[in-house]
């Protein structure tokens, strides 16, 4: 039986990351950068005011004190977006807005704060009127002023490539002007639930009959870690079906089956992978998620898609996703940060590991003075997608320990992070 890490990597060995594509901003975000952006500009372009105030000579306020105010004559004014008429020189003041190019001659910023104004506002008495402002402070010099290229300079590296796009990156790309970017094409999915039991969700109940669950939770799963889902529907239990089916499928980056993978009698899809395909089948070392397949069928023009057949049972299909075909979604959307986000928890109820694999228990995950806890969320048969969906996190059991007790601390493998708790 192989272990969990070894059925990861010879699955992560097949996939790579894809091809570029250009994209407006907005569609890109979450996407991986597949350029490296060097600026070419300044950012900010001119050296401008980082707040509203007034622009001066270093060397005319220098010792200034609410005993000792230093007058200024007040020469004109600039808001952000213009370009400043006056030169400042020795006494005299340009009145500036934030975001404001610093006039030439000025090295200061002095803050409304540091003014009279600020006072003559309160009193209803502007100094402005005057034409005469009085600075009631020193600062030093450069105070307030936000050099050209501060942020970015021009020529300079200012995302790399591999960098995930989040807000702030696509922030970046618009304060240099871009509209477009190149990032890695997010892979399509194929997806095909097998079985003559299954019903499609909208379809009325049948006796003997259940509900495709898998192929929704399978495709949301894609979607969430960035892949696009393509569901194929249902293969019936004969080679026929399936066999049309994994046609559609072929022009996918990645195939996706669901159940068909253990021993019983109609588990054809072994049968026809294997006919299709280079396919093996694995006993990997965890539970629930046991039975995998994996493999490459030949797609149209000799391309190679790779498949991976998740076991049917409901549970088993999401964890098998989040520990195997997670990986590699991310791998082909070029990201390199492919660990699960992981907490170390108490836990509340033990967890029992009878036959030497990695269990992987479903449970809640809750923080309470700074430390986490985690407690099961019910019966842990495969089966039960119930408890699944009650979960935010996996507890493991290593394959080397019969049980962890209550109270004693296990490696959890979130699922979500729930706003309040983390
Ligand atoms: P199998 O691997 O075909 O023996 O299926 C294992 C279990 O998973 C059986 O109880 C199936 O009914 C169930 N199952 C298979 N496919 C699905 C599906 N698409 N949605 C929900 N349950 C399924
Ligand atoms: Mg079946």
């Amino acid at each position: 039986m192989l272990s969990v890490e070894e059925a990861q990597g010879r699955i992560l060995d097949l996939f790579h990351p894809l091809e570029p594509e250009r994209k407006s901003l907005l569609e890109a975000l979450g996407q991986v950068l597949a350029e490296e952006v060097i600026s070419s500009l300044d950012i900010p372009p001119l050296s401008n005011a980082a707040m509203d105030g007034y622009a001066v000579q270093h060397r005319s306020i220098a010792g200034a004190a609410p005993h000792a105010s230093r007058a200024l004559r007040v020469i004109g004014q600039v808001a952000a977006g213009q370009l400043p008429q006056q030169e400042v020189t020795p006494g005299t003041a340009v009145r500036i807005m934030t975001g404001a190019p610093v006039p030439q001659g000025a090295d200061t910023v002095v803050p409304f704060e540091d003014t009279d104004e600020f006072q003559g506002k309160s009193t209803g008495k502007g100094p402005l009127d005057r034409g005469e402002i009085r600075v009631m402070r020193g600062l030093s010099q450069g105070s307030n002023i936000r050099p050209a290229g501060q942020d970015i300079g021009r020529g300079q590296v200012a995302l790399k490539r591999g960098a995930v796009l989040r807000p702030s990156e696509l922030g970046v790309l618009a304060s240099l002007g871009r509209d477009t970017v190149e990032v890695v094409r997010r892979p399509v999915v194929a997806i095909i639930a097998t079985g003559d039991e299954l019903l499609e969700p909208g379809e009325p109940p049948s006796a003997g009959k259940i509900y495709n669950s898998n192929g929704y939770s399978i495709a949301a799963s894609v979607l969430r870690y960035g892949g696009i889902p393509r569901l194929l529907g249902i293969a019936r239990d004969n080679p026929e079906s399936l066999s049309a089916k994994l046609e559609e499928g072929l022009t996918a980056d990645m195939l996706l089956t669901s159940a068909g993978v253990s021993t019983g009698d109609y588990d054809i899809v072994k049968e026809l992978l294997a006919r299709r395909g280079e396919v093996a089948f694995w006993s990997v070392r965890m539970k629930p998620a046991k039975p995998l397949a994996f493999g490459v069928f030949l797609g149209p023009g000799g391309k190679r898609v790779p498949h991976i057949g998740l076991p049917g049972n409901p549970v088993s299909t999401l964890v098998a996703f989040e520990e195997m075909v997670r990986p590699a979604i991310l791998r082909m959307l070029g990201r390199t940060d492919m660990e699960k986000p992981t907490v170390l928890a108490v836990l509340e109820d033990d967890i029992a590991n009878n036959d030497g694999r990695r269990v992987f228990a479903r449970v809640v995950v809750t923080r309470r003075e700074g430390r986490y806890y985690a407690r099961l969320t019910g019966d842990q048969s495969s089966g039960i997608l119930s408890s699944m969906a009650l979960a935010n996190g996996l507890a493991i059991c290593p394959e080397d320990v019969s049980r962890i007790r209550a109270g004693e601390v296990a490696v959890v493998h979130m699922l979500d992070w729930p706003e309040g708790v983390f």
